[in-house]
């Protein structure tokens, strides 16, 4: 069966869209056949000048031209209702070079409403974390992030402060064994010299700092 090919030739500057040639290769060997093919060629004048093919080859031979995808001839006879556009670069060969600059800008204004909508959702997310952020460290939600990050920074130095603090505190009130019971150290003014208490000894699990530090309850709480 004949095959239709379309060879694209470098495109001069002078053309408003690539110039081609028809290939029309495996053309029957015989004589009858191949005026039919013939005719279908000629019939209403010629057809290279209608398609705008610079020329049509004519071979019995194949010839593949590599750009083209000859796959579908695989197939064996079409179907009769088979439709195949003549195609050059994957563009019908209607196609100009304004049909090309409106696919761009159509193109070029869909990715920017892709690229829009991508940095809308980024900005939302953003929104949403910063709201969640000025919520966690108690300042107003209108604040920029130069006053979240300082908020933050005061946060983690407030909080080593809290922390040497309490390591001064339990280390004023810390046990010592003291005859034989586990005594505060502050609370009953241990003296480490002699080994004795200037108050009377209180023990540890009494001291009511210890307590307050532990979570526990003191005498002096449930007074107030
Ligand atoms: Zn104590």
């Amino acid at each position: 069966m004949a095959r239709l090919q379309i060879l694209e030739l470098p495109e001069g500057s002078s053309d408003d869209r690539p110039p081609f040639v028809l290939v029309v290769d495996q053309v029957p060997t015989d004589e009858a056949r191949f005026d039919v093919i013939r005719r279908d060629l000629l019939t209403d004048g010629d057809l290279a000048e209608r398609l705008g093919a610079r020329a049509v080859l004519v071979f019995e031979d194949t010839v593949d031209i590599p750009a083209n995808d000859t796959t579908a001839y695989l197939g064996g006879s079409l179907p009769p209702d088979a439709h195949y556009e003549v195609t050059i670069g994957g563009q019908p060969v209607t196609w100009t070079p304004s049909d090309e600059t409106q696919a761009r800008a159509a193109e070029e204004g869909q990715r920017l409403a892709n690229e829009r909508t991508d940095i809308a959702r980024d900005m939302d997310r953003l929104a949403n974390h910063k709201a969640a952020i000025t919520d966690a460290l108690g300042i107003n939600p209108l604040n920029g992030w130069d006053r979240i990050i300082e908020a933050a920074a005061t946060l983690r130095q407030d909080r080593a402060e809290q922390a040497a603090a309490l390591a001064r505190v339990r280390n004023l009130h810390r046990p010592v064994e003291h005859n034989g019971q586990t005594i505060c150290w502050e609370c009953s003014a241990y003296d480490f010299e002699c080994l004795t208490t200037d108050n009377s000894p209180v023990a540890h699990d009494q001291c009511g700092t210890h307590r307050a530090l532990v979570g526990e309850q003191t005498h002096t709480q449930e007074q107030t």
